[in-house]
């Protein structure tokens, strides 16, 4: 087909890598070189479409947007045809001599660093994974501006691939792949058609294979909900985002009024997939009359529903604005209404009426779900009944708002909590004393996100929220009263003791009142604000210190009352520092504030090598 000379040129260095790669390592799941093509040639087909809504001048513009595949069984070819946007030289520079796909790039760090078959069908390489069956692959393109010229890109997959002028008559791209001899199979109509249906069934425009069509005619999302088979939704889902697993669950939406919507929406069935993980701005294709107006849309929900994948289509997106200016149409607003509610309501109802399933999405999201109702006010009074808590009294199960107030005692007219930052140092924490005898849960706020989601948080139902380590609060109901085992002498000494050992620490320290069996508890001082913030800010604040905090001695607790004795007696006065400063850090550590724990190891040893050097009796 060509007439010139070729010209040479070197690929960049990462081609080359990844190449090797590609040339090197054992697929078990070879096949997704045709998925890949296909999406290239898909994507072109796309901007095509969107070029013919704002350009006049377009070569061919009658031609059928479609893909076309011919095999050759004889020669071993196969060849992929679009009439999409093509490439004018400089472009097939720019996008097949470096890895255009930033993906890509981190894919060959991966398969650099950890040679193992397989993994590759789970990303993705883009188009040179062409060389994982091909020893030989030719790009002839044209791109639709009237005055472009046909080039030709050949590659064995070496050091440099060739560049050549090339008749072309249409505009678009033609690949030709020349099979290596081990993938001789796939030159056959039969098996590419099997691998059309598995891999790109929903693509949105024709793909024919040696003239007949392979793949589903309609659009799924342009179907109704009941004519689809779920089989067809996991499908679709595994094409649309590249996972291996299933969604959690999917949201078919059909509708007119207030806006007209045809839209699938996904929920993974995980958080983090690793490497798989699609780094982008959104994760939702947004379509007008079939025509992606977006690839990464990221303005069509709320922030806490970012981890939602899906397509959304609406006639009613004006096709004749840019695509940047998509995003401040009234229409859009409609649809982004209508999304949130609708997803919204759909998990409120999963929550209701599964609460396994439910039970996984709030495990893998409810992350999300907390920040929504920290930041989001617009949506916050919707998102409460997706809230799910540990509470003191309720073992492993979750409960919801609703679930703990309907369990709250008599005289309880308020939702307490505590706050730490993991769920063991919650069970254990001293703000709890006194709550089981009384019958009353709390909350286990035990996630950094907590202190955050606070902020938006202050009441339910007319109830307000109540941090434990709050000192004026009274619990209702009576409880067995305690026999107080250090005398208000020796607790002056002890009080005195502490401050001395704690120093600044220490905003204060102080008899107990609502303490039962822990030795002692750490509350806010007076003048503390946002302190339940303080968790976060451990963790974001590079130069973190612990706020000083008051602490509360349980003077009916035996070992406090033991060390009040020892400060009293005197003796021992280096233990006795390390017993004071241990305490204290062990309470600070229940509350998930200790800055480093790890700086208690050489007391801790102090303190046991006197507990292991201590005569029996
Ligand atoms: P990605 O599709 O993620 O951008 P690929 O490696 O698959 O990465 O493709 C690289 C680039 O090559 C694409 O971004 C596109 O610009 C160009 N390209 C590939 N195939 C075609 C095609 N059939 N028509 C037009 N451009 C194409
Ligand atoms: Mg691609």
């Amino acid at each position: 087909m060509t007439t010139q000379t070729p010209e040479s040129v070197p690929f960049r260095a990462e081609v080359k890598q990844l190449l090797h790669i590609l040339a090197h390592a054992l697929y078990s799941d070879r096949e997704i070189f045709l998925r890949e093509l296909i999406s290239n040639a898909s994507d072109a087909l796309n901007r095509l479409k969107f070029e013919m809504l704002t350009t006049t001048d377009v070569l061919d513009p009658e031609a059928d947007l479609e893909i076309q595949i011919t095999v050759d069984e004889q020669a071993k070819t196969i060849t992929l045809s679009d009439t999409g946007v093509g490439m004018t030289r400089d472009e097939l520079v720019e996008n097949l001599g470096t890895i255009a796909q930033s993906g890509a790039r981190a894919v060959m760090e991966r398969l650099a660093a950890d040679q193992r078959g397989g993994i590759i069908g789970q990303f993705g390489v883009g188009f040179y994974s062409a060389f994982v069956v091909a020893d030989e692959v030719a790009v002839v393109s044209r791109s639709f501006r009237p005055e472009a010229e046909a080039y030709e890109w050949r590659s064995d997959g070496g050091e440099n691939y060739t560049l050549t002028p090339a008749t072309r008559e249409t505009r678009g791209t033609s690949i030709t792949l020349h099979l290596k001899e081990d993938a001789h199979d796939f030159a056959s109509a039969w098996r590419l058609r099997q691998i059309v249906r598995k891999h790109s069934d929903y693509v949105a425009f024709p793909v024919l294979i040696d003239g007949d069509r392979a793949n589903q005619t309609t659009a799924l999302w342009r179907q109704r909900a009941k004519d689809v088979e779920p089989q067809q939704y996991t499908d679709f889902y595994r094409q649309l985002t590249f996972d291996y697993d299933e969604p959690l669950m999917h949201l078919h939406l059909v509708t007119d009024a207030p806006v007209d919507l045809h839209t699938i929406l996904f929920i993974p069935g995980k958080r983090e997939r690793g490497m798989i993980e699609r780094r982008v701005e959104g994760k939702i294709k947004l379509y007008s009359r079939k025509i992606l107006i977006q690839e990464e849309a990221k303005d069509l929900l709320p922030a806490h529903f970012r981890f939602v994948e899906g397509v959304v289509d609406s006639e009613d997106i004006p096709l004749n604005v840019s695509r940047e200016l998509v995003q401040n149409t009234p229409v859009m607003t409609r649809i982004k209404k209508s999304l949130t509610t609708r997803l919204t309501k759909e998990l409120v109802t999963l929550a209701n009426t599964d609460s396994e399933k439910y039970g996984k999405f709030w495990s893998e999201f409810g992350v999300f779900i907390k920040e929504g109702i920290g930041s989001d006010a617009a949506t916050r009074e919707d998102l409460l009944p997706l809230l799910r808590f540990h509470g003191s009294a309720s073992g492993d199960e979750q409960v919801s708002l609703e679930q703990y107030v309907a369990g709250m005692v008599e005289g309880q007219d308020e939702i307490y909590y505590v706050l730490a930052s993991d769920l063991a140092s919650a069970r254990r924490s001293p703000h709890l004393d006194g709550l089981a005898e009384r019958g009353i849960s709390a909350l286990l706020l035990a996630e950094v996100i907590d202190g955050f989601m606070l902020g938006g948080l202050r009441e339910y139902q007319g109830k307000k929220l109540r941090n434990l380590d709050d000192p004026s609060i009274a619990l209702p109901g009576e409880s067995a009263a305690t026999e107080v085992l250090v005398s208000d002498d020796a607790f002056v000494g002890m009080v005195n003791r502490f401050k001395e050992v704690l120093g600044e620490r220490a905003a204060g320290v102080r008899a107990a009142q609502a303490l039962r069996s822990s030795p002692l508890r750490l509350v806010p001082a007076e003048s503390a604000q946002g302190h339940e913030m303080d968790r976060v800010r451990r963790l974001v604040e590079r130069d973190y210190s612990a706020p000083a905090r008051i602490v509360e001695l349980n003077r009916s607790s035996p070992l406090v009352a033991d060390l009040a004795a020892l400060i009293a007696r005197g003796d021992q006065p280096e233990l006795t520092d390390a017993l004071v400063a241990q305490l204290y850090d062990s309470a600070l550590l229940l509350e998930g504030l200790h800055p480093n724990p790890a700086e208690m190891v050489d007391r801790i040893a102090l303190l046991m090598a006197a507990a292991a050097a201590k005569p029996a009796n």
